[in-house]
């Protein structure tokens, strides 16, 4: 199957409505020192925790071209639902306000985080964004099912209002109430596109991208950007809350999607779909030891700050694969970094004990 020119894929991609959020292309580079030690294949960062919208992160990169689909359909609030600590409905309600779109947010207490205004928490209400919390049980992300009913709920109450309300569901992953294109997915297409550009600009020749999967959207995206345009790239998502048996099916009919969004003749195979789920550990959002050592070893020998719920779990299983020999000296492993840095500080207490700083 020849693949696709990037020219083509980015006409496709331009058929979507998008407004501007985010500064792009974000960065890339090869991380030295972190490459040296572990003297194993030459590690590179795509720095999308530099998007620019509210911290930043892959959220406000899908949110460009949801945020269109909103202003077209005429929506004057928004309805979704995640974890207390979403980055999701943090750059949601970041993005819709300067559109004079109200944030109605659903937040499940998936995990034990420490009570109070804090993280995104804290920044969802300088935004003053509707917050519903509701109990869940914890270690997982909520998915469709229940948060869907309770979502139509509160959209018929705002539609009683007289408002006109927009449900999008977890992560803008996969396609379901107004959302009826995976259009996350399409910007991680588009982001493969800008990653594949500067690659070649510098010359180097991608082997595998591993990043932090959680709804979906992200990885469906990807591997579709990799099928259309390069063949041997294999994209790699490191699982943060669900088993990888039936969240691949997810990603996978999420990227099927995609790609029939934007007109590609290629079927997605589930072989195109990696997932790992053993560095899930203790379930969604629980800062371990490893999770902490991570977070230390990247910041201090390449500067980057990493998030403990998402990006150093990622980082910690791209570590691990590369000892166990999954990659090989010589081949270019990028790692996607998707944000969640606000995350950090409703954490504190337990990062500074595991680093024994506290
Ligand atoms: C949401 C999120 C992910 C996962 O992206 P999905 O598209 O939901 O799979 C990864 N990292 C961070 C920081 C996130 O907020």
């Amino acid at each position: 199957m020849p693949p696709y020119a990037t020219s083509d894929i980015v006409r496709r991609v331009g058929r979507f409505g998008r407004v501007e959020l985010i500064h792009l292309p974000t960065p890339f580079r090869r991380l030295d020192r972190l490459s040296g030690a572990l003297g194993g294949p030459s590690i590179y960062v795509k720095r999308d925790d530099l998007t620019g919208l509210a911290f930043g992160g892959n959220k406000s990169r899908k949110l460009e071209f949801i945020v269109a689909d909103m202003l077209a359909k005429k929506a004057d609030a928004v309805v979704t639902w995640a974890s207390l600590q979403s980055n999701w409905c943090m750059q949601t309600a970041a993005a819709v306000r300067r559109f004079g779109i109200r944030p109605v947010l659903l937040l499940f207490k998936t995990y034990d985080a420490e009570p109070g205004l804090d993280g995104n928490l804290l920044l969802d209400a300088i935004l003053d964004a509707d917050i519903r919390i509701r109990e869940a049980d914890k270690g997982k992300l909520v998915k469709s099912g229940a948060a869907m009913a309770a979502l139509e709920a509160i959209a018929a109450e705002l539609l009683a209002d007289g408002h006109r309300p927009y449900l999008v569901p977890v992560g803008g992953s996969l396609p379901l109430g107004d959302m009826t294109v995976p259009l996350g997915a399409v910007a991680y297409v588009d982001a493969f596109v800008e990653l594949a550009r500067q690659a070649e600009a510098a010359g180097v020749g991608v082997d595998a991208v591993v990043h932090a999967t959680g709804s979906g959207g992200t990885q469906a995206g990807l591997v579709v950007g990799a099928r259309a345009l390069a063949g041997g790239c294999r994209v790699v998502g490191i699982s943060v809350s669900d088993p990888k048996g039936p969240f691949s099916e997810d990603v996978l009919s999420i990227a099927r999607a995609a790609a029939d969004a934007l007109d590609l003749r290629f079927e997605v195979r589930p072989d195109d779909v990696v997932v790992f789920d053993e560095y899930i550990r203790e379930g969604y959002g629980v800062v371990d030891p490893e999770v902490a050592a991570t977070i230390r070893l990247v910041f201090q020998e390449e500067g980057i700050v990493l998030d403990p719920v998402y990006t150093a779990k990622a980082m910690a299983g791209l570590i691990d694969l590369v000892r166990r020999g999954y990659f090989r000296a010589g081949e270019n492993v990028v790692f996607f970094h998707t944000g969640g840095t606000p995350a950090l500080f409703p954490n504190r207490k337990k990062i500074l004990e595991l680093l024994g700083r506290a």
